[in-house]
C-alpha cells in the first residue's frame, strides 16, 4: 500500500448515479412484453410528460443525446449565418453550429459567472447574425434578461445550451423557460442521466411538433418528409431508466448541494483557491464544483491537478482548452486570444473537483486536505 495515497480507489470528477438494479427489472419486463422498443413508445411518452411536470415547463422533446438535440434545435428555428456563442464550454456547443453549416462567433465571458458577457454581445452582431447560443455554465444562470433584451432589439433567436442546468430554478421558476429553446443533456456524467440522452424544451406545441418530425428523419406522416431530419430518437430502455431516475433525483441533488457546502467551508480560508459565488435568486443543483487557482496559491493550477492525480483524485479542467483554441475553430476572427481575455484567464485557473451523490464526506475532507497542504 502506498502510504502517500490516502484514497484507495480512484476518485473521478463524477460518478454516474445508479438506482438499485432490481428497481429497473420491472421496466425491462414491460418493454419485453410491449415489444415497442423505440419511436415514441409508452415510456418515451410518459417520460416527456413526467419531465415537463418535474421541470415545470410546457413542452419537451426527448433525444438520444444532447448533441443531436442542439443540432436539431438550430434546425427547428431555421437558424442561418452567424451565431454568437461562448468559447468556454464543452465542444459540442460549437460543433452543433458547424454541423448546421453555421459560423460560430465567439464572445468573451464574464469571469465571475463564466457565462457570456452581455456587454460584449452587441459589438459582435453583424447583418449575418441570426441567433445567440449561450451556455448556463455549471448551471449558473446566464443574464437571461439582458440577453433577451438584446435578442429582441436585433431580432435574434436565443437557444440556451442548458446541459448543466437540469433542475435549476431562477427567481422561483425553471431556468429552462428562458430563450426560444433550451437544450438538456442526460449523459451519464450529468446531474440527471438516462445513460445517453437529451431533450429540447420549447414553449409551444407547434414547435414541439416540428422538433418531433426533425428527430425522426423529417417524417410528418407515413409518406411525407418535410425536412432533412436526423435520427435523434430516445429508445424505450433509456426512457424507462429516466422514469426510474426521476424517483431518485431530488435526493441526488440534495446530496450534491450538501457536498458543495462542505467544499466551500473547507476551502474558504485557503489563499489562492477561489470558489464560485452562489448565484443570486437561484436554486443550484451543484452539477459541478469548479474552483479557480490564482497566483496566491503555492502551486499552479496544473501542478495542483497533477498532485491530486498522484493521490488518485481525478479532477478535470472544465473548460480547458477553450473551444476557440481547437484546430477547427482557432483560425476564425472571433477566436483570437486578444478578443477573449477573460475566457483565457479562467481556462487557465479552473479545476473542477469531484462531486456526485455517492461521494463520502471523508473523501471531500481528504481532497480538501490535499489542496490545503
Ligand atoms: C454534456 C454537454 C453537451 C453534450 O451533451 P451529450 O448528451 O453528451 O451529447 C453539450 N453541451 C454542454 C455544455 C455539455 O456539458
Amino acid at each position: 500500500m502506498n502510504k502517500n495515497n490516502p484514497t484507495q480507489k480512484p476518485v473521478y470528477v463524477t460518478q454516474p448515479y445508479l438506482p438499485p438494479l432490481e428497481e429497473f427489472i420491472p421496466y425491462l419486463e414491460q418493454i419485453w412484453e410491449n415489444k415497442w422498443l423505440t419511436n415514441n413508445g409508452p415510456f418515451h411518452q410518459q417520460l416527456e410528460q413526467a419531465l415537463c411536470e418535474y421541470l415545470g415547463v410546457e413542452h419537451l422533446a426527448l433525444f438520444a443525446n444532447g448533441t443531436l438535440a442542439l443540432v436539431t434545435a438550430l434546425q427547428a428555428l431555421r437558424i442561418t449565418g452567424e451565431v454568437i456563442t461562448t468559447p468556454y464550454s464543452f465542444v459540442a456547443t460549437a460543433h452543433s453550429l458547424l454541423w448546421n453549416g453555421l459560423t460560430p462567433v465567439f464572445v468573451d465571458i464574464d469571469p465571475l459567472t463564466c457565462n457570456l458577457d452581455p456587454d460584449k454581445i452587441e459589438q459582435a452582431i453583424t447583418p449575418h447574425t441570426t441567433a445567440i447560443m449561450p451556455v448556463h455554465c455549471y448551471g449558473n444562470p446566464c443574464n437571461v434578461e439582458r440577453i433577451q433584451q438584446i435578442a429582441d432589439t436585433y431580432g435574434l433567436k436565443v437557444i440556451y445550451d442548458a446541459a448543466h442546468a437540469f433542475g435549476v430554478t431562477y427567481k422561483g421558476e425553471s431556468l429552462l423557460k428562458h430563450g426560444d429553446l433550451s437544450v438538456l443533456s442526460f449523459h451519464a456524467t450529468k446531474v440527471y442521466n438516462t445513460f445517453e440522452g437529451g431533450a429540447i424544451v420549447c414553449p409551444d406545441a407547434k414547435t414541439k411538433q416540428r422538433i418531433d418530425y426533425l428527430k425522426n428523419f423529417g417524417f410528418a406522416d407515413e409518406v411525407t418528409v418535410m425536412a432533412p431530419g436526423i435520427n435523434g430518437k430516445m429508445s424505450e430502455v433509456n426512457a424507462a431508466f429516466g422514469l426510474l431516475q426521476l424517483k431518485h433525483i431530488d435526493a441526488a441533488i440534495n446530496r450534491r448541494r450538501q457536498i458543495a457546502t462542505l467544499y466551500e467551508s473547507a476551502l474558504v480560508d485557503v489563499k489562492g483557491v477561489v470558489c464560485m459565488p452562489e448565484p443570486a435568486e437561484t436554486y443550484r443543483t451543484a452539477s459541478y464544483f469548479p474552483v479557480f487557482i490564482t497566483e496566491e496559491y503555492p502551486l499552479t493550477r496544473d501542478e495542483l491537478y497533477k498532485k491530486l492525480k498522484v493521490h488518485n483524485i481525478y479532477a478535470r479542467r472544465y473548460f480547458y482548452p477553450l473551444i476557440s483554441d481547437m484546430p477547427m475553430y482557432r483560425g476564425m476572427d472571433s477566436a483570437s486570444e486578444v478578443k477573449l481575455p477573460n475566457a483565457k484567464i479562467v481556462a487557465g485557473q479552473v479545476i473542477c473537483l469531484p462531486i456526485y451523490p455517492d461521494l463520502q464526506e471523508k473523501q471531500v475532507i481528504e481532497i480538501t486536505n490535499l489542496i490545503r497542504f
